[in-house]
């Protein structure tokens, strides 16, 4: 929806501290002091394995009363009330959430619902959820369920890169999937309301550039240091770039066709398509962006180039559903158009006739890159 209100205040909103280093849970209660002194500290058990005793010990032992809630698995209503319920019967007074994406956003609810403040201790650098003020809710058997905003983002982001390293490198590629997205989007969506309900500001427009700087400088190097568990200045840059600078970029400037697409998609049933994760089929949309864009065959291969570099999924087929039929991909194409999508942000004319097509034509481009590169299809 293209500004409908007129609106012409800019806007721009972010945590108000970001942290990041291979020693920051080390750090934490430094970084905490000031929220209280008995948080709730939100994992799953796997999680809870691999930073979360470490962090419990940290805290403890600066004295912080810890009340240990268990992530169930899904950020859906009964997952946050149950939650919710225990941190009020603990007396806990700010909340801490060690995990990927759908701990964060649970977490997220719990501290809006008490309002409390939350930090956000993200334990992989594969989505933009850890610095915005929004959470994705689903119903407890997975399926999408609605977006919940919130008046404010969550105080303060704290990044253990020691931690994430030790994430399957997929998470970080699937990070640099939803971050290519982000300046696309943004410069798509330059003219129409962001997140905050204001219109993008000069610094957004900056960050999403220097976002996809970093990823197509560093992306493919960051990866393979992922791989060898090696915390470099380039990994370093990358984890900053998927979680900072997209989180930013993406709120304050706006998504446009890629995610609306990443949406439309969950209109196929697929098992495979549902393991991909958030940012692999963000890669696929971004391709479908690069064409609805008009952009050039040269401009289209240096996206394609990174995207292969780092294994993400540039055709149907690598999501899982090359066999996808033309009435399945016009069911993409609807959802993606639903009225309430991020698409209708674009300065251009947009139907479900015109995204079905560039569904098709972003698998032929992705299809044709691989053969003429000897890529496995
Ligand atoms: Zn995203």
């Amino acid at each position: 929806m293209p500004n409908p209100n007129r609106i012409t205040e800019r806007l721009f909103q972010s945590p108000s501290k970001y942290i990041q280093g291979p020693s920051a849970i080390h750090n934490a209660p430094k970084y905490l002091a000031a929220f209280g002194t008995a948080p709730l500290l939100l994992s799953d058990e796997l999680v809870y394995g691999i930073a979360g005793k470490e962090l419990t010990t940290t805290l403890e032992a600066a004295k912080f009363k810890v009340t240990r809630g268990i992530f169930g698995g899904e950020a859906s209503k009964d997952e946050i009330n149950r939650l919710t319920s225990l941190s009020k019967s603990h007396s806990v007074d700010f909340i801490v959430a060690l995990g990927g994406g759908k701990t964060i956003d649970t977490a997220k609810a719990i501290a809006d619902d008490l309002g409390l403040q939350v930090a956000v201790l993200p334990t992989t650098a594969s989505t933009d959820a850890p610095c915005s003020a929004l959470s994705v809710l689903y119903t407890p058997n997975g399926e999408f369920e609605n977006y919940r905003f919130y008046s404010k983002n969550p105080n303060t982001v704290l990044v253990d890169t020691s931690v994430v390293v030790k994430a399957p490198y997929r998470f970080l590629a699937a990070g640099i999937g939803d971050a290519i997205a982000t300046n696309l989007e943004a410069k798509s969506a330059r003219n129409s309301p962001n997140f905050g309900g204001g219109l993008p500001t000069e610094v957004s427009a900056a960050i999403g550039a220097k976002c996809e700087e970093i990823l197509f400088k560093y992306g493919k190097q960051a990866v393979e240091a992922n791989k060898a568990g090696a915390v470099t200045p380039a990994f370093e840059a990358v984890v900053e770039a998927n979680t900072l600078l997209s989180g930013l970029g993406f709120e304050s400037g706006g998504l446009a066709a890629a995610h609306a697409i990443h949406n439309g998609l969950t209109a196929i049933h697929s098992e495979a398509l549902h393991k991909m994760m958030h940012g692999e089929k963000v890669a696929f949309g971004t391709v479908c962006q690069l064409v609805l864009d008009n952009a050039s065959s040269s401009e289209i291969d240096r996206y394609l180039e990174l995207m292969t570099s780092v294994s993400l999924p540039v055709t149907l087929a690598e999501l899982g559903i090359g066999q996808a039929s033309d009435e399945e991909l016009h069911r993409v194409a609807k959802l993606a158009c639903a009225p309430n999508e991020t698409i209708w942000n674009m300065d251009r004319v947009i139907t479900p006739e015109i995204v079905f097509h560039a569904i098709r034509g972003a698998d032929a481009v992705g299809r044709d890159y691989k053969a003429r590169k000897g890529l496995k299809a």
